[in-house]
């Protein structure tokens, strides 16, 4: 029997945000048909899938509907519940599974795994430490501060984090976040983070795209450059086989994204992982043979992995809320993206959201060129033009 899911058969997206909307683009431009599982009346993804079924993400009739739909599904966030996606299991392919989103969930769970793989790997996690009492705290040993202290749940783009310089640090800021469990990391000196994205075929083949090199700002992440301009081949090597390692270690089907920092001395520490296409990747849509959407849609497809050759140096800036204000005021205007497409070799990607608030991520930019300087120009020069310090 093959498990080769052709088009125009439906595949399904657990969440409705632009991971889901970029997804459903590349499903579609194959022939698939994208159903979307979203509690929100009007989202990114929503806007471009053939069905939307509005649910919340553990309603079991909603869930059941996208089931019954669907020849397999995937999710476009991280926090879906693990449940939803065994209930999924029962009756349609789906991939990722359960187990692998569980684990990258739990920062704990993470942590562990990525301790328990580091033979096969190459790469330990930071040092660290749950906190899950004042007890625990008392404990701390002086060579985990400074620190950061991070909930163990549902953190994204920096948040539920507090850097930490003492015990009583800890102390105050495990309280402020309402004592849920957290983990404790040590503060590490980066010279520099990279994300390694993967994808993995229920066969057991996988593939590793080029290093990307990310800049992130107030959490944030600011720009991904690919390929990464500091790593050494050495150091890309590494992370990308540790990479290949860490997705047959979890035994996953679909898009992974492992960050990486890159300290001082030039050695490689695995931080978290997202077990779906990832804000980093955004730039394989212009500058790779196989964007990580189609290879979402390969992988859970049952389909061959795709050629993820990158054909053109690139770089990606994030595009917050934040452009369509001026200074501090209330004013709405559009962004001047005419004379920001007029810069060679710029591709924009807008998410849909009518709201332009603060922080919020709204799109992205990619500049590809023949060479990263030329890419690095033009996008310094689209900054000057929205207003965003280079
Ligand atoms: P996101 O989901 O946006 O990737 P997150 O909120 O899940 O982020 P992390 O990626 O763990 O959190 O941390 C956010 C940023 O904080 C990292 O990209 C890095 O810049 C910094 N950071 C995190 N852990 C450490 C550490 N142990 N040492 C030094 N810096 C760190
Ligand atoms: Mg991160």
């Amino acid at each position: 029997m093959s498990n080769v899911k052709n088009p125009p058969a439906w595949l399904g997206v657990m969440g409705g945000g632009q991971l889901g909307r970029m997804f459903a683009h590349a499903a579609q431009s194959m022939g698939y048909n994208v159903a979307v599982l979203e509690p929100a009346a009007d989202c990114p993804a929503g806007q471009a899938a053939n069905r939307l079924i509005n649910a919340g993400y553990s309603d079991a009739p909603g869930l059941d509907a996208l089931a019954a739909q669907c020849v397999a599904v995937t999710t476009e966030f991280e926090n879906v519940p693990a449940d939803s996606l065994s209930r999924l299991a029962q009756s349609v392919f789906v991939a990722p599974n359960a187990h692998g989103v569980s684990v990258a969930q739990d920062r704990i769970a993470e942590k562990s795994f990525f301790v328990a793989s580091a033979a096969k790997s190459g790469v330990m996690p930071a040092p660290h430490k749950v906190i899950d009492s004042d007890a625990a705290i008392d404990a701390i040993g002086d060579e985990l501060l400074p620190g950061i202290l991070k909930t163990v749940r549902m953190g994204y783009d920096g948040k539920g984090q507090v850097r930490v310089k003492s015990r009583e640090d800890v102390r105050a800021a495990y309280e402020s976040m309402g004592k849920v469990t957290c983990l404790l990391e040590k503060m590490l000196p980066l010279a520099y983070e990279v994300s390694v994205l993967t994808a993995r075929g229920a066969d057991g083949a996988s593939v590793v795209y080029p290093i990307a090199e990310n800049v992130h700002r107030d959490g944030i992440l600011f720009t991904t450059t690919v390929p990464g301009p500091n790593i050494t081949a050495d150091c890309a090597a590494k992370a990308q086989r540790a990479a290949q390692a860490i997705v047959a270690e979890l035994g996953y089907v679909g898009v992974l994204c492992i960050e990486f920092f890159v300290l001082a001395d030039g050695s490689l520490v695995v931080n978290e992982m997202a077990p779906r296409p990832h804000n980093s990747g955004h730039y394989t849509i212009d500058a790779c043979v196989t964007s990580q959407f189609a290879q979402q849609v390969r992988a859970m497809a049952g389909l061959p992995l795709g050629d993820v050759r990158q054909h053109s140096p690139a770089v990606m800036l994030n595009i917050l809320g934040d452009i369509w204000y001026e200074g501090e005021g209330d004013d709405v205007r559009e962004p001047a993206w005419d004379k920001v497409l007029a810069l060679p070799g710029a591709n924009l990607h807008l998410y849909g959201k009518e709201e332009p608030r603060r922080a919020r991520k709204m799109g992205h930019l990619t500049f590809v060129a023949p060479t990263l300087a030329e890419a690095q120009q033009h996008l310094n020069a689209a900054c000057a033009i929205l207003g965003i310090a280079a």
